[in-house]
């Protein structure tokens, strides 16, 4: 096997959608399993903490950055293959462009994915959605590389997908390889493509034009209004810690206006949970993972 190159003190910041953060003290790109498999043998062998990284739109990066090494994934894992009335698809490939490949095989179902701009491997480990949809809708089964090497798969019914939860948080170290989905509702491609186009129009109306966010910061509580309106109630809305700043279109948005640093959105966050807790008695778990602290 051709060794796949490690590069030291790499930045993260570009690698994410918000754009914050340190660098990565080693950074690869494995391209297939085989070469998944080979560096999390060596981060194993140098005990070497290991990060994923898929297109960076759920992160917030330490301003520290990330010891040991990091596996980025958005241009890694890329098949996308039709068998029969599923589709095998990579947990390196874009959402929209799983949305896009459904769409151009006559199924309809997908649609919801294309205005969310993460991986499928990011996507199944916290059964992201919209529109009232989410994966566990399309998924069959997932596929998982562990630490210990292992390939491990799950059907849908045993990955515990819930609103914006799975089993897999609880095992941050396992590695989403491949998911299948099923094809279930064939359209016409037109119909499809109107569908999408009406959600992602939908979507920009809603969501603030700065795309240095991470979309939703804190997930919708059970009961009551939603995290945005909490927020909005509480009064954050245009409120900032440097160039961090809750959205005046979203409030469950907060937007890097420039050079935010990652201590002034959690700042930021730690201000809202700690207001909204202190006059709703409501405490707002977040959907965004900081790294490393969520993982260590
Ligand atoms: C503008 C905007 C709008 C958004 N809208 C939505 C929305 O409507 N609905 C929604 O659900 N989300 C939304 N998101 C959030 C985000 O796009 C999703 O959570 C997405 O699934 C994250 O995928 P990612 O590849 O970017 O993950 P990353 O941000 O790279 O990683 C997130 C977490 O997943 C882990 N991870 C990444 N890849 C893998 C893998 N292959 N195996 C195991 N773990 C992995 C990482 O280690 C990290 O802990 C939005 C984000 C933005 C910026």
């Amino acid at each position: 096997m051709q060794k796949v190159p490690i590069f030291e003190n790499q930045p993260l910041a570009p690698l994410t959608t918000w754009k914050i953060g340190g660098p990565a003290q080693f950074l690869a790109a494995p391209r297939d399993l085989e070469e998944v498999y080979a560096l999390m043998r060596l981060a194993f062998a140098r005990d070497w903490p290991l990060f994923f990284l898929g297109r960076g739109s759920n992160v917030l990066i330490a301003d520290t950055g990330l010891p040991g090494l990091t596996l980025h994934l958005a241009k890694s894992l890329q098949k996308i293959e039709r068998q029969g009335e599923t589709l095998r698809v990579g947990a390196g490939v874009a959402l929209p462009k799983l949305a896009r490949a459904a769409m151009n095989l006559g199924f309809s179902g997908f649609e919801f994915l294309a205005g969310i701009p993460g991986t499928v491997g990011g996507a199944v480990r916290l059964n992201a959605g919209a529109d009232g949809q989410n994966l566990a809708g399309l998924l069959r089964r997932v596929w998982v590389a562990t630490p210990q090497l292992q390939l491990l798969e799950f059907k849908t019914g045993e990955l515990g997908l819930g609103y914006r939860s799975s089993l897999l948080l609880s095992f941050p170290h396992w590695l989403v390889v491949e998911a299948e989905f099923a094809l279930k509702a064939p359209a016409p491609v037109a119909a499809i493509e109107e569908k999408m186009r009406r959600l992602v129009m939908a979507r920009k109306a809603r969501q603030p034009a700065n795309p240095r966010s991470c979309g939703s910061v804190f997930k919708n509580p059970p009961n009551g209004p939603g995290a945005g309106a909490l927020i909005d109630q509480a009064g954050f809305k245009g409120q900032r810690r440097g160039e961090a700043l809750v959205s005046r279109k979203h409030a469950n948005f907060i937007l890097n206006q420039g050079q935010a640093t990652a201590a002034q959105v959690k700042a930021l966050i730690s201000d809202i949970q700690e207001t909204i807790w202190l006059i709703r008695g409501v405490m707002l778990q977040r959907e965004v993972v900081f790294l490393p602290e969520d993982l260590e």
